[in-house]
């Protein structure tokens, strides 16, 4: 059977579910690559030059853990998925960069997504790409509608039963994830909750983000994330803080950030990498709106190669007590 790699890193947290379906749909096997360690990380980072951003780094990493495993590498350049919004250059240019610096990848499936080029063209590219392992463009099609639905189950079983994406892909597929995640379940009342806000290859790649999930959890708060929120809400929350998005994956930041300061959370964390434009604008916004309304706390995070475990903990230590000493006055006010 022909098998076809998946990076476990960048777009893989949004889109997985979808683009396993397709794949098996069409009678491929799909390779995901395991999640990240340190090796990764430094493999990665050989290929390429050191201002480059950290999630680049971490997806050649997998990448080269996957070059023996498969005989070919999916990796689309998404430019948009949304009429006249953007993603990052980062994403456009990123099966070609695969080529460059990976020349001993198998064969990369670079298919370019952009809707703005209408329907017509975005059908041609996905009957382009199933032409690789059928010359029956019903069968594509057939794929292409099941791996649709698979998404909408996907986004839908996150937002009604507040998992995570490493939770929900768990609950559809079994695969079990590296790390224990967020939990699920109802709001305990006493309960502190914080929303972490960023991109899910940040949030959830518990390597470079240090276990800082499982590291709220244990200290005994709740954790909300943007998948937990509807695509209606997050929308709504970006027209009301900036009136329109201009990013692709804006929802994740501004979206999720303005949401989250509005709806009664105990504090908000904004993950995000070192080096990354897009995001140092959009965490900007956030963060002077947090200031604006002055009623959650609000603290960014900036991820790099050279994060120290030390460093995340003893910002996060100082975050939570301050979310706790807050908590108490407030209670004792009331009593
Ligand atoms: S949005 Fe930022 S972190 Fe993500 S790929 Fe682009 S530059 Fe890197």
């Amino acid at each position: 059977m022909i098998k076809v790699g998946i990076p476990r890193a960048l777009l893989y947290y949004q889109y997985y579910p979808m683009w396993r379906v397709f794949f098996e749909e069409l009678g491929v096997e799909v390779v995901v690559s395991p999640p990240t360690t340190q090796t990764t990380l430094f493999s990665g980072s050989s290929r390429v030059v050191a201002d480059t951003c950290l999630p680049v780094k971490v997806f050649l990493g997998h990448v080269l853990s996957l070059v023996e495993e498969c005989d070919y590498m999916f990796i689309p350049a998404i430019r948009s998925v949304k009429r006249k919004i953007y993603n990052c250059s980062k994403f456009l240019g990123l099966p070609d960069m695969t080529r460059a610096v990976i020349p001993e990848s198998p064969p990369v499936l670079g298919i370019e997504v952009d809707v703005n080029r209408g329907r017509r063209r975005l059908y041609h590219t996905i009957y382009k790409l199933g032409r690789h392992f059928t010359w029956d463009p019903f069968k594509v099609r057939q794929a292409s509608i099941a791996a649709w639905q698979a998404h909408l189950n996907y986004k839908q079983l996150m937002a009604s039963h507040n998992f995570t994406p490493p939770q929900a892909i768990e609950r559809i597929f079994g695969i079990p994830q590296a790390e224990p995640t967020a939990r699920q379940g109802s709001l305990i009342s006493d309960q502190t909750t914080i929303a972490i806000i960023g991109h899910p290859y940040l949030i959830y790649d518990e390597h470079i983000n240090h276990r800082l999930i499982h590291r709220i959890e244990q200290a005994g708060s709740r954790v909300l994330t943007p998948e937990m929120v509807t695509t209606a809400e997050l929308e709504s929350a970006i027209t009301k803080l900036t009136g329109r998005a201009y990013w692709t994956y804006e929802e994740e930041v501004v979206g999720a950030g303005e949401y989250y300061l509005g709806s009664g959370t105990d504090g908000v964390i904004g993950a995000m990498a070192f080096g990354c434009g897009p995001d140092s604008l959009m965490m900007d916004m956030v963060r002077r709106q947090a200031a604006r309304l002055r009623a959650t706390p609000f603290m960014s995070l900036t991820l790099e190669e050279h994060t120290t475990e030390a460093g995340i903990v003893t910002r996060l230590e100082a975050f939570l007590d301050m979310i706790h000493r807050k908590r108490r006055r407030r209670t004792e006010v009331c009593v």
